[in-house]
């Protein structure tokens, strides 16, 4: 039998959906993730505890268990491990990216650096320590701009400014991330630094894609209907097939081709985002990994088949370029976190399973828990499915199932307060405002 080993961090949202894919295949699972696994004792062949941060020593762990147990394929299921896939799948000798492109698409700054050296136009940027005087920064910069961490992702930490006093607040808001216990610990040098870039305008698209030995395969674009203006940028739509023009699809199709062969990406799953406008694509991210959360459950292929499958196919070095994405369009929203605070009710769910289109509606954060929106959060409430004739009804069906919820969250100190039979505000949140900037 087969063996793949798949890296997820405990607070992975696509370990169900691997696990299924890899059952289908017949294949067996050895999970890597950076803490034992509760089930670890009773198989103990079947999980590795490995630091995502210090990818050689995690390389060498690997390299040992595969001495006696022969791994066939190394997945990264999220941004974290996709360091130590490219490294552990060198030293296995399987097909990877080279470790020091995914290491360059991993940090900002850099991937702004091997951009710019290969002429493929971006925003202006400015890297700078962060203990430099932010009024100083604030000089340099120009208007609008992007403040930004170099190495986080789901749009934590990024805040946009339109003038200086804006971008100070924005920096003094990121720098209070950056120093987070876990995030200087795991982010060493690069949560030291942060990065400006200058605001690109335009509707945004995001691209799943494949590489086979440098090859791109698209496996579709997804339109983002709701304007990204900030000052923070949650997702919230994906829609797909998209509806700009041919053209205009095949001009973001190049432009990701250019960027994966100017950083050296060669292999695996990629996922790119990027912004479109009078003067086309412009590349805001790319990482060799597939779309996050919960999304993939809005890809089916050919009879039904999950994204997570086509990538463990295309990982064991099956042939996947007949697996093309059923025609219906489809669609996926995120569920932002409005406020603050502790979750506490969550009501409207049969009435948004109920709407026309609507394939499911998962709320993933659980009552009693307590929610962080961005820019200092990396979670979302949940996620929200569509299938229907078109795009523009899938759009449609997301955002009155959308309307259909209503979410409780109130005040997190203030929860202690209500134990105790004092009052605490409750804000019931109007899902619509979160969704219209
Ligand atoms: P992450 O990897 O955390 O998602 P990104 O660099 O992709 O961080 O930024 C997250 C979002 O912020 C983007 O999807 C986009 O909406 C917005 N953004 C980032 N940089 C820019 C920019 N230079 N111009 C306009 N919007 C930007």
């Amino acid at each position: 039998m087969r063996r793949l080993l798949l890296l997820m961090t405990t607070q992975t949202y696509r370990a169900t959906a691997f696990l299924n894919a890899a059952r289908r295949l017949g294949v067996s699972v050895v999970v890597g993730s950076e803490r034992p696994q509760a089930l670890a004792a009773a198989n103990p062949a079947g999980h590795l505890t490995l630091d995502f941060f210090a990818p050689e020593e995690a390389t060498r762990t690997i390299v040992e268990y595969a001495q006696t147990h022969r791994i066939d394929a190394v997945v990264a299921a999220d941004d974290d491990g996709t360091i130590l896939a490219a490294m552990a799948s060198a030293a296995l000798g399987l097909p990877h990216n080279p470790v020091a492109a995914v290491e360059d698409a991993r940090n900002k700054y850099r991937m702004r650096q091997c951009l710019a050296a290969a002429g493929i136009p971006g925003p202006r940027f400015w890297r700078f320590a962060i203990d430099r005087d932010p009024a100083d920064m604030a000089r340099q910069v120009s208007y609008p701009c992007v403040v930004k961490p170099l190495s986080l992702s789901a749009s934590r930490g990024v805040i946009r400014a339109d003038e200086p006093a804006q971008f100070v607040a924005a920096f003094h808001r990121l720098i209070a991330i950056l120093r987070q216990r876990e995030i200087l610990a795991s982010r060493g040098a690069a949560a030291r630094e942060i990065l400006v870039e200058t605001f690109i305008p335009g509707p945004e698209v995001a691209l799943e894609g494949l590489l086979t030995d440098g090859r791109l395969r698209v496996l579709t674009i997804f339109d983002k209907p709701d304007p990204l203006d900030g000052p923070f940028f949650e997702e919230t739509i994906y829609v797909t097939p998209s509806r700009f023009p041919r053209p205009m699809q095949e001009a973001i199709v190049a432009s990701v081709s250019a960027v994966t062969a100017a950083l050296g990406l060669r292999h695996g799953p990629i996922h790119a985002e990027l912004r479109v406008n009078e003067h086309g694509p412009w590349l805001l991210e790319i990482a060799p990994r597939s779309i996050g959360g919960l999304c993939s459950y809005a890809l089916r292929f050919a009879d039904g088949i999950s994204l997570e499958e086509v990538l463990l196919r295309h990982a064991l070095g099956l042939d996947v370029t007949c697996l093309e994405r059923e025609r219906v369009a489809s669609g996926v929203m995120m569920i932002p976190i409005p406020q603050a605070g502790i979750l506490r009710e969550v009501s409207g769910q049969e009435g948004a399973r109920r709407v026309p289109g609507i394939e499911d509606v998962r709320i993933t954060i659980p009552v009693g828990r307590e929610v962080v929106p961005l820019p200092e959060g990396s979670r979302y409430l949940g996620f929200i499915f569509a299938r229907d004739e078109t795009p523009h009804s899938v759009e449609v069906a997301l955002r009155e199932a959308h309307r259909q919820l209503s979410f409780v969250i109130t005040p997190a100190q203030a929860s202690h307060g209500q134990e105790e039979g004092q009052s605490s505000v409750t804000s019931r949140v109007d899902p619509l405002r979160l969704v219209q900037p």
